[in-house]
């Protein structure tokens, strides 16, 4: 891209030479949004609206990389007299910045798109940002000048907070889910709330945006690679709807990490332009307290700065935990790595047996790999034992290899490449060894929390020495009464994204519009998109017999046949339903768990209604949908207590 960027009187011609100028400015960072170099695709060319897309993510993310390296940078045009004014304006104040002249760079004309869609209301050149935010056009740089607030605007240094003052109201370390909520909803209440994000590589290099785990290497590609998955198997099924699809139809990996990348990039996009609007600052900059009420920010060139705050919130969320054995950490990947793998991973090994092992195990055999999961113990500990086997059973009958009661001992490389070739060494809970051949190998073995390396010490706030997590009292406030925490990091609470985003929000309405409403972690749904997606809602079976006992349970069932399974002729008696009720209270639905398509989308309807005290008689009287899967919930007449064999209900 050949952007015309100068700074003081030197002209750069390119993005590789504003990399190159970065010696002279203090305070850089050198970050794209996203790591990964352009989008490539291989196999198959993107065309036409795609193209366009792909164009304008590289513009978006030319812009950010402007924006987040230059500590203060003009896009303003060579022949403005407008611009000529602001620059000379900068320059008798001794501000140092670079500037981006849009009509002779080449892609001038999609820059200033990207701008307007960035600074809303569209405005004209100049377009000035210092520290990350947009100051404004031409007006509110005069106007600054007129009213002598050039040098707090643009050397914040120089503004030294007063005693007993603080620079922020909140300080929220940790761009994901939970902090980015919560540091929305601050604002929102007049706060002045600033944002450390910063995510450090995976020992594969491996970097991403902002917006954290479920955006980056969590839910959104998971669930679109799952998406990719089933759409295999529709083109499967449609065959028989009539569909003459060719027998070999190909998948491009490359295809998909591409579209999947654009998808993340506009989110990534989208959430800087959110802090923005909201007058949110944001720093790219590793948090780490430093003493009482302060912290220190660190970007990637190792550039610190101090902030203080009246309040913190931590909310640096998980990282994948690796197995601590010769060979992990060199040569496997995890899912920080996995969804923007530059090349298809082939025989892959999976070692883990939970939400994150299964579903990465369901969508990579979907896509038609050669896929082993490594169990240690049990499959989806926590989760309803009946079901997790259920969904095991599915699994292997679709073709995923089950190695069970093994834990790998070494991974050795026996060739490099893309993918190379691997053997594991693995041995089973009796002492059996074994050796096998993958070309990747996936950890997804648990995730440990982001509090050892943040300073917490210094501040004193506790955490649970052996597992890293934080416990908070239910208002979401750790030990140091200044300092909450939410998400992933909490101990002993559900590391789901909307679990972390409600609390984020509840927690500043409560700290700044005078809300006392808490974060209800009872009875939160969840689904694992397996192949058979599972979606549940309170308790387990084996949970609801521990915390009621035997007398007080009945477990009313199904299997259901989904309608659009029927033509195909698949997967008959493989789709389950249950819920478990207390017999001693009205027949209260105490656990709901639905094995089939869309397992989501019902789960959510049915959670909303245990929240208001489901009974099974309510359940009974509620007239079915017909036909979707989720009516079976609505007919479940036989107990598991009667024995009775299950049938199949029909129309
Ligand atoms: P995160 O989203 O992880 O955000 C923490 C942020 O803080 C990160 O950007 C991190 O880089 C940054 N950070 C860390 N330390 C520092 C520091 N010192 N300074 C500055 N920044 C720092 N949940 C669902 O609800 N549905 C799903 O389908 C789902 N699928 C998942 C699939 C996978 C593969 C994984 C791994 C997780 C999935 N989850 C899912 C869980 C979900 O992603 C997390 O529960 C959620 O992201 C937690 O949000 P958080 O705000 O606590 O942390
Ligand atoms: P997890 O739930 O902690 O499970 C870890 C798995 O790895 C378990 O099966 C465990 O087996 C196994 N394991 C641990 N140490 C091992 C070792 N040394 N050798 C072999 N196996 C080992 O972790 P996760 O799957 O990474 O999920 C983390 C969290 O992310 C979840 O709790 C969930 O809330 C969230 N998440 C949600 C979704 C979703 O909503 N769909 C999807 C993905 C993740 P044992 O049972 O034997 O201990």
């Amino acid at each position: 891209m050949g952007n015309s960027v100068r700074k003081g009187k030197a002209v750069l011609l390119d993005q590789s030479q504003v990399k190159g100028f970065q010696n002279c400015r203090p305070d850089q960072e050198d970050l794209y949004p996203v790591t990964h170099e352009a989008p490539k695709v291989t196999n198959i060319s993107p065309r036409g609206t795609d193209k366009k897309k792909t164009e304008m993510s590289e513009v978006r993310a030319t812009l950010l990389n402007y924006i987040d390296t230059n500590s203060v940078v003009v896009f303003s045009r060579s022949t403005c007299s407008r611009c000529k004014k602001v620059k000379a304006l900068l320059d008798s104040h001794g501000v140092c910045y670079a500037s981006v002249e849009l009509d002779k760079a080449e892609d001038g004309q999609r820059l200033q798109e990207a701008l307007n869609e960035l600074t809303m209301p569209a405005t004209v050149a100049p377009f000035v940002f210092a520290s990350q935010k947009f100051i404004g056009s031409f007006d509110a740089i005069v106007k600054a000048d007129k009213e002598g607030k050039i040098e707090t605007l643009f050397h914040p240094g120089n503004d030294v907070p007063k005693e007993d003052s603080y620079d922020f109201d909140l300080i929220v370390i940790g761009g994901g889910s939970g902090g980015l909520a919560a540091a929305k909803e601050a604002a929102r209440y007049k706060q002045k709330v600033l944002v450390l994000d910063y995510v450090t590589p995976s020992p594969l290099g491996t970097k991403w945006g902002l917006g954290g785990t479920c955006v980056n290497v969590g839910c959104i590609p998971k669930k679109l690679m799952h998406q990719t998955a089933l759409l295999g198997q529709a083109l499967q099924d449609s065959r028989k709807y009539g569909w003459q699809v060719e027998e070999n139809v190909q998948h491009s990996w490359d295809m998909m990490t591409d579209a999947v990348k654009q998808y993340i990039n506009s989110l990534n996009w989208g959430y800087r332009a959110a802090l923005m609007e909201n007058s949110v600052k944001y720093e790219n900059g590793y948090g780490e307290f430093v003493g009482p009420h302060k912290i220190k920010s660190t970007n990637s060139r190792g550039t610190e700065k101090l902030h203080t705050a009246k309040r913190f919130l931590i909310a640096t969320g998980e990282r994948p935990r690796y197995l601590g054995i010769p060979g992990d950490k060199e040569y496997c990947i995890t899912s920080d790595d996995l969804f923007s793998l530059s090349y298809c991973p082939g025989k892959t090994l999976v070692i883990g047996a939970s939400y994150v092992a299964l579903e990465c195990a369901g969508f990579l055999a979907g896509l038609g790999l050669d896929v082993t999961v490594m169990v240690r113990s049990i499959l989806l500990r926590g989760f309803d034992q009946q079901i997790a086997n259920k969904i095991g059973d599915y699994m292997e009958g679709h073709g995923i290899k089950f190695l069970r009661n093994y834990v790998p001992t070494k991974i050795e490389q026996i060739e490099s490449g893309t993918p190379g070739k691997l053997k594991v060494t693995s041995k089973s809970t009796d002492g059996t060894e074994i050796t096998e051949e993958y070309n990747t190998v996936l950890l997804a073995i648990g995730r440990d929390a982001c509090t050892r390396n943040i300073g917490l010490d210094k501040v004193g706030v506790k955490i649970n020495e052996k597992t890293g997590k934080i416990p908070v009292n239910d208002d979401e406030q750790t030990n140091v009464p200044y300092v909450y925490a939410i998400g992933d990091v909490l101990e002993d609470k559900l590391e789901l994204t909307p679990v972390a985003i409600q609390a984020g929000r509840l927690l500043a309405r409560r700290l700044y519009a005078g809300s006392t409403q808490k974060c209800d972690y009872v009875n939160v749904p969840t689904t694992v998109f397996t192949p058979m997606e599972y979606g549940a809602c309170g308790l387990s079976e084996e949970s609801a017999l521990k915390k009621y006992g035997e007398d007080s349970i009945e477990v009313y069932h199904s299997y259901f046949w989904p309608l659009e399974w029927t033509v195909p002729a698949r997967d008959n008696n493989k789709c389950y339903a249950k819920v478990i009720c207390n017999k001693k209270d009205q027949e209260r639905v105490l656990g709901f768990h639905v094995l089939g398509p869309n397992a989501g989308e019902i789960t959510q309807g049915f959670a909303v209604a245990i929240k208001c005290g489901l009974t099974k008689e309510q359940l009974d009287s509620t007239i079915g949908i017909h036909p979707v899967c989720a009516e079976v919930f609505t007919t479940l007449s036989v107990t598991k207590s009667s024995g009775e064999e299950l049938v199949q209900s029909g129309c």
